[in-house]
């Protein structure tokens, strides 16, 4: 399929690169592809500037978010989930109607500093945001509530956890599931959580995501979901 990944940061190039070894066609999106290739700076993480990451994966493409969204068959949001809105507007409704767009942004926001806020929160989520922004996309949110490198590769966390699906339309939740098979998660590991305002729970688990991490002193770890 060709697919499009708007986000150059640590989520949008791990997505990238999976679904470029499965044979997918990858275009990455971004605000300003010339300011992307040039830029000297790398993340928060430690992962270096695009520009250096991109010389070793010559097979991935980088457009800008809208040249990247025209010309694919299904998109992943992997942009900072405060400036989501504001990019999809940018893509525009033509390049994105009628497609699955798989959202992994959270609306964490930093601007007090830490820990972030969820903003929205409680009675609305990023999710619900952007279907109602593009109530002819097919937005599915799901794989928000981990790690990057858990994304594709579950097995990195030894036994069961848990990846949550969310969506109103039942074809686009099937594929974004078969998309998950693909990067390794098993059909009893994926719990789907029905139509796109349980996305306000999943985006509530990042606060808890958060304080875990702080207190394990690790990214690689998951929800799992226990039941009788
Ligand atoms: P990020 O730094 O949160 O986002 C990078 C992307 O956001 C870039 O493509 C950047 O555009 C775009 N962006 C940032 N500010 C913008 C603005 N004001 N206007 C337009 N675009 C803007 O990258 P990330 O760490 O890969 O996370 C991506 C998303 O996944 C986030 O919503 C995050 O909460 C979520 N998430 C992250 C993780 C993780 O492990 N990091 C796990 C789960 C979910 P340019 O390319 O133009 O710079």
């Amino acid at each position: 399929m060709k697919i499009a990944i708007l986000g150059t940061g640590m989520v949008g190039r791990t997505i990238a690169v999976k679904l470029s070894q499965l044979g997918h066609k990858v275009t990455i999106g971004t605000r300003d592809t010339k300011a992307t290739l040039s830029s000297e700076k790398g993340d928060a993480y430690g992962n270096p500037p695009f520009k250096d990451w991109e010389k070793g994966h010559p097979g991935i493409g980088l457009e800008t978010f809208k040249d990247a969204a025209f010309g694919a068959e299904l998109i992943f949001n992997c942009t900072s989930g405060m400036a989501s809105l504001d990019v999809l507007k940018t893509v525009g409704k033509e390049s994105l109607n009628g497609k699955i767009l798989i959202d992994i942004a959270n609306p964490l926001d930093f601007s007090r500093g830490m820990p972030p806020s969820l903003n929205p929160v409680n009675t609305d989520s990023l999710g619900e945001q952007i279907q109602r922004q593009l109530p002819n996309v097919k937005v599915v949110k799901t794989l928000n509530t981990m790690n990057a490198t858990l994304m594709v590769e579950p097995s990195k966390v030894k036994g069961d956890h848990n990846v949550f699906v969310c969506g109103n339309d039942e074809g686009a939740r099937k594929k974004t599931k078969e998309i998950l098979n693909s990067f390794g998660w098993s059909n009893s590991q994926i719990i789907d959580l029905g139509d796109i305002t349980a996305a306000r729970g999943t985006e509530m688990l990042l606060p808890v995501w958060l304080r875990i991490m702080g207190t394990l002193g690790t990214a690689e770890f998951n929800f799992h979901i226990q039941k009788n």
